[in-house]
């Protein structure tokens, strides 16, 4: 009797081109972190990122990253929410010669192409105008929906309020943005408010089909924050909600976690996580500076010949193929992307 094919299996099939399944292949980008400024609307109880006395990234220092992250194919833009709030940064963007910080980021976004490098914006809540706006000079875009419902620790935070994250990403789908949003996990929700809040990502991504990713991101106390004696997530919170987020996100959302964050990708692996994001070979992780990045020969040991790791781009291959990529992107895309979509001269699946 013939054998049933599981889904899985198809998945398996489309992703390597051949006619059995085979191994599975993980993914993940080369990357530069910028974080053009600590300044920020918000004040989230768990945050060791944002500053009272900010600064902002001068042209020359973005460039003199972009200059030293050779191996990078993608430049991740991260910064706090609506920074011209703060008149220092307002000052210093006049100084600068930019009219707004709109104009400013989109410039180091043209910089960064000139440079070889695909733009990846996490800008925070911005209108649908301004997406549209970033949306040329911009591989892919995101912004964590972190929690769709209400909680203590963003009281502080205008931002972080549900309805508004779910707008942004909302509008992203409109403008046929590829997309990039998750959970973070461990911020004083249950876990059926994890669950809610990757249904509601799901819904998100059957309207627009712009999802490329939800990241499940876990909560890692900082000294000096409100949240600092806060424990985080155990290790089997977490392994249970990407259980059930690789259950309830269609199969073309890929789930993500941030190899960082976690001392032991394995487990995750097998559970459904096939994408483990931005690694940087240069640049720390400045959202959380007190996890260093795994080397990628660290990674593959991890995989231990089970998994195949390979390199895409900052826009997966499902949305270069549609070119829903931002138009200024696109000369570049082409030149570093291969047929299949992944990262040309990357190492192919064995
Ligand atoms: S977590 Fe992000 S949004 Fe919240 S205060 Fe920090 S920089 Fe701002």
């Amino acid at each position: 009797m013939a054998k049933l094919i599981k889904e899985a299996d198809i998945i398996e099939i489309k992703k390597t081109g051949s006619n059995k399944p085979s191994k599975r292949i993980i993914t993940f980008s080369r990357n530069v972190f910028i974080p053009l400024t600590n300044a920020c609307r918000n004040r989230c109880h768990y945050c060791g990122f944002r500053s009272d006395n900010p600064s902002l990234m001068e042209p020359n220092e973005v460039e003199n990253l972009l200059l030293i992250a050779k191996n990078a194919s993608e430049a991740l833009f991260t910064f706090g929410e609506k920074p011209e709030t703060d008149s220092k940064i307002r000052n210093s963007l006049l100084e600068m010669g930019y009219k707004s910080f709109l104009d400013y980021v989109i410039e180091m976004n043209k910089r960064a192409i000139e440079l070889g490098k695909l733009p990846h914006t996490n800008a925070g809540i911005l209108s649908y105008s301004e997406l549209k706006k970033l949306k040329p000079w911009n591989a892919s875009m995101g912004l964590m929906l972190e929690q769709a419902v209400e909680l203590p620790c963003h009281n502080e935070s205008p931002g972080k309020k549900p309805m508004e994250r779910i707008k942004v990403i909302t509008n992203a789908g409109k403008l046929e943005i590829p997309f990039t949003t998750g959970i973070l996990v461990g911020i004083g929700e249950r876990f059926d408010d994890d669950l809610y809040s990757i249904e509601v990502i799901k819904d998100l991504h059957l309207n627009y089909d712009h999802i490329q990713e939800c990241i499940i991101q876990n909560f890692s106390p900082k000294k000096g924050t409100p949240m600092e004696d806060f424990p985080p997530p155990s290790i089997g919170r977490m392994i249970k909600i990407v259980r059930e987020a690789r259950k309830i996100l269609p199969r073309d959302v890929e789930v993500q976690i941030p190899p960082n964050l976690v001392e032991d990708i394995r487990p995750f692996l097998k559970e459904g996580v096939g994408d483990i994001g931005g690694i940087s070979d240069v640049t720390i992780d400045h959202i959380n500076p007190e996890a260093p990045w795994p080397s990628i020969e660290k990674i593959e040991r991890c995989l231990n010949g089970e998994f195949v790791l390979r390199e895409r781009l900052p826009v997966y291959p499902k949305y270069i193929k549609r070119g829903w990529y931002g138009s200024m992107t696109e000369a570049l895309i082409k030149k570093l992307s291969d047929n299949e979509g992944y990262r040309k001269g990357c190492r192919k699946p064995l």
